[in-house]
């Protein structure tokens, strides 16, 4: 399909770069170019063309144009491609048509977390590999392995620009407010996340939350899972059930919280598609501890309890830490502005929540969304929230790190954020803080 045909990969992020290596390999015809210039003298990649330049005429020219995902949909380039009817492919896209056994997962949170978990689950019986949205493109994946279950993680900004994907099984995890500056409407980001289900076929399947029921009519088959209906997998006597089959204990679990419960339950059901036996459903669950920065015990130190969950880029996912952590919290909450509107954590949150320090560019924002509800101070940063975090906490507590937001106004992403926490807690310990 690919063979010495003209190729243009448009945006040399991670995902750009190896969409191309993998092109090459397919011995087409490699162009690449990105609006930063500087890219392309920093990531030269073998048998490729370098343009500096783009315009309708060279776009005519290609049979096909590969995007990265961070190539929003009416990018003029593709408005042009579009005009030229040149077909339009996004990384995943490019990629998956190499992979025979792929399954998908999106969802606004939980992605990560549910696609490991997946992963671990399938090696029992399988090679799988987990990629895409974690850092590991499917492009570099196919590339890299053979006869895998290609386990992708899927964010929003690669189903745009996205026509013909199609997993074997997929799934939306749930669908909260974000990344609302890119889709501007929830109605446009939940289109786009629908994308995942658009080519299945009757022989493919669908997994579904019924608690949240987020499924377009599809013509595939599903499995269900839910925390409070009948469904394939679901909750009894504090147990996950398949069907009639015990799986785990909800007290053997070491994932925290009600949110983690539907990311075991929707592992489950794909490793149940896929014939894994409950009891190494059971063994991988069990013995599966998650990625930093989610709800991560940092330590317990004078008795007050460190939990950095860095990872909390959006209010539902602060939501759902706060649920998971027992008794009063102090809240560490704030970063960079992604135009959510706050009003709605602080109608949520519970009372056990006794003081929030807010920092960072949404700091002013948050004060004023809270409207007196808790108690909330404004701080410059991340160091100076903590600092008065300790000076106020008392026995049990738990200062928690849950931002809600993005970092990208002091920290270069959400790890190093949650590095810097870290450190401070470790600071703390030291006793050099105070
Ligand atoms: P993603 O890859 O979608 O960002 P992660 O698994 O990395 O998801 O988790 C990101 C954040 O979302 C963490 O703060 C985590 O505690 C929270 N989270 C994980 N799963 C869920 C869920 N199902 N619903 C709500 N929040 C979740």
């Amino acid at each position: 399909m690919f063979k010495n045909k003209n190729c243009l990969v448009y945006g040399m992020s991670i995902s750009g770069e190896w969409a191309s290596k993998l092109l090459v390999k397919l011995k087409a015809n490699v162009f690449l170019y990105d609006d930063n210039l500087e890219k392309l003298k920093t990531k030269p990649i073998k048998s490729c063309y370098v343009l500096n330049t783009l315009n309708e005429k060279l776009i005519s020219q290609f049979d096909y144009i590969i995007v990265s995902p961070s190539i929003e949909k009416d990018n003029e380039f593709l408005l042009l491609a579009n005009k030229n009817n040149i077909p339009i492919l996004s990384e995943i896209e490019l990629a998956s048509k190499f992979c025979k056994k792929l399954v998908a997962i999106t969802g606004t949170n939980g992605k990560t977390t549910t696609v490991e978990l997946l992963t671990n689950i399938l090696k029992k019986r399988y090679k799988a590999i987990a990629c895409g949205n974690i850092g590991y493109p499917l492009s570099r994946a196919v590339l890299e392995n053979k006869k895998q279950i290609f386990v992708c993680e899927v964010s929003s900004f690669m189903l745009e620009n996205c026509q013909t994907f199609s997993p074997h099984v997929a799934t939306i995890l749930n669908i909260e407010p974000d990344h609302l500056i890119r889709h501007k409407t929830m109605d446009e980001y939940t289109k786009l996340k629908y994308n995942i289900f658009k080519n299945l076929t009757p022989h493919d399947y669908a997994v579904v939350n019924l608690d949240n029921n987020i499924c377009p009519p599809v013509d595939a088959l599903k499995i269900t899972y839910s925390l409070t209906k009948n469904a394939d997998i679901y909750l009894r006597n504090g147990a996950i059930y398949l069907h009639q089959e015990k799986i785990v204990n909800v007290n053997e679990i070491k994932l925290k919280g009600k949110h983690n419960l539907y990311n075991i339950m929707c592992a489950i059901a794909f490793a149940y598609i896929y014939k894994i036996k409950p009891s190494d459903m059971r063994d991988a669950i069990i013995n599966f501890t998650p990625d930093k920065f989610r709800i991560e015990n940092v330590g317990c130190i004078n008795k007050i309890n460190f939990v950095n969950d860095s990872k909390s880029t959006n209010i539902a996912s602060t939501l759902a830490s706060v649920e998971a952590i027992k008794g009063s919290i102090i809240l560490l909450l704030g970063g960079s502005n992604k135009e959510l509107d706050y009003s709605k954590l602080f109608l949520k949150l519970p009372k056990r929540v006794k003081q929030i320090f807010a920092f960072g560019e949404i700091a002013n924002d948050l004060i004023a969304c809270n409207n007196n509800k808790f108690k909330i101070e404004n701080e410059i940063d991340l160091k100076s929230a903590f600092n008065e975090a300790v000076k106020i906490a008392l026995p049990n507590d738990t200062i928690l790190l849950s931002p809600a937001t993005a970092s990208y106004d002091q920290f270069k992403n959400y790890i190093e954020r949650g590095e810097y926490f870290n450190n401070l807690v470790k600071e703390y310990e030291k006793g050099q803080v105070r």
